[in-house]
């Protein structure tokens, strides 16, 4: 049976989202976008109230919730900051490796102590001369005996300034392209592991995002997640769990600027009538309406698809790429309807604008989304 009814369990995860959004992060997002300080008050109420490593299970201290349950958190979050949503549910996205490739021992190791004591976790892949082209990574894991030494360095990586734990892929094995990738977890104090200057981004300014280099980076090889060779894979299967939350994300931005447009546009008179009864305003608001909506089935099927143990390659790629295009282009006619007002800084709208244009970029480009969805669909 299809039903696209939440179950009340899932609506007061929602609610508790929602009212956490309203009292913790609107109050401060502008603070955090100016500054681009780290929300450490922020993500310390989140934590304790449980909107933190929701989907590393329960046995490891985490929330043990699925996929699609993280994207109602996503939304809510989201449509409050999205920067500050980005580093909370970014820390699910690094730690999801952990849980698909480790071992036991690993998961014990690692994932206890990261939900233990609220620690941040950065997902390493790419690099200066690797973007969207993740198998040219360049970075080196050469083994010595017992051990692995890691040289090379990662670019835009979220939270590495604040992390405690970096998921760093690198190659074991040059000759063998994509299938010579392997994972490792480095811990932050291992020598040799250096955090670059904080990223002065356009948007999405309350997330932290820094280079990480890896200068002879020693370490047992026990910190290797899986096989030699297992890491490609690892950051596809993550991708595919967190590009729903990512596409989320992208609805609960667009969700907030619509809310903010529609206010507007009943109060703001010009040509002796609120500009909502210009019919030109009201069909943007329509528009904004419908793919908002659009975006969040998607979102969901996708989400679903994986919660239920089913291949959401294609559906996440879809779900994503259909998402950030709706936000983008949502904060942009959110912009349109405050007219002058829209673009200045005592309005709310210009940031959201600012903060959507990374969610066509990170986690797979727009062109990248529609690359993987030929593949799927059409080989
Ligand atoms: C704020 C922020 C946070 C990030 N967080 C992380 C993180 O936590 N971990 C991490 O590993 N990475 C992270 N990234 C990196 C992000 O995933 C990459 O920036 C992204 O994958 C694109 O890579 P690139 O910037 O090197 O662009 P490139 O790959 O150089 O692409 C440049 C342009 O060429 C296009 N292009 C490239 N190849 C093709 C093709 N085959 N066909 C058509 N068009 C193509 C792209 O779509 C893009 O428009 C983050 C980036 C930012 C800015």
């Amino acid at each position: 049976m299809l039903s696209f009814k939440l179950s009340p369990e899932q609506e007061s995860l929602r609610s508790l989202a929602r009212e956490f959004v309203r009292r913790e992060i609107k109050p401060v997002a502008a603070l955090y976008d100016r500054t681009g300080e780290v929300p450490w008050p922020v993500f310390k109420k989140a934590y304790e109230t449980g909107l933190m490593n929701m989907q590393v299970p329960e046995e490891f201290g985490g929330g043990g919730q699925g996929v699609l349950n993280g994207c109602l958190v996503a939304e809510e979050l989201a449509a409050g900051c999205a920067g500050i949503s980005a580093s909370v549910v970014l820390n699910d996205l690094a730690c999801t490796p952990i849980v698909l490739g480790g071992t036991a021992e690993q998961k014990e190791r690692w994932l206890k102590s990261v939900c233990g004591d609220m620690s941040f976790v950065a997902f390493c892949v790419t690099e200066p001369g690797a973007g969207s082209d993740v198998a040219a990574l360049s970075t080196t894991a050469r083994r010595e005996g017992d051990h692995y030494v890691l040289n090379g360095g990662k670019q835009f990586i979220t939270n590495a300034s604040i992390a405690d734990y970096f998921v760093v892929f690198a190659s074991t094995d040059k000759q063998k392209s994509y299938r010579g990738i392997s994972a490792f977890v480095l811990e932050r104090n291992t020598s040799g592991l250096s955090v670059g200057k904080k990223e002065d981004k356009m948007g999405q300014r309350a997330s932290d995002t820094a280079s990480v280099s890896l200068d002879n980076v020693r370490v047992t090889a026990d910190c290797r997640l899986g096989g030699e060779g297992d890491g490609f894979r690892l950051i596809m299967r993550t991708f595919d769990k967190s590009r729903p939350g990512v596409a989320a994300a992208a609805v609960g931005l667009a969700r907030a600027a619509m809310e903010y447009a529609l206010e507007y546009a009943r109060t703001r008179e010009q040509f002796g009538v609120p500009i909502i009864q210009h019919q030109a305003i009201s069909f943007l608001l329509a528009d904004m309406q419908k793919d908002i909506d659009a975006a969040r089935l998607l979102t969901w099927r996708a989400a679903w698809l994986t919660d239920t143990g089913e291949r959401n390659s294609g559906e996440a790629a879809m779900a994503k790429a259909f998402a950030a295009d709706v936000a983008m282009r949502v904060t942009t006619d959110a912009v349109q309807i405050f007219g002058g007002y829209g673009y200045s800084r005592e309005y709310p709208v210009e940031k959201l604008m600012r903060d959507a244009k990374i969610l066509q970029i990170y986690e797979g480009t727009a062109q990248i989304q529609r690359l993987l969805i030929a593949k799927t669909f059409y080989g």
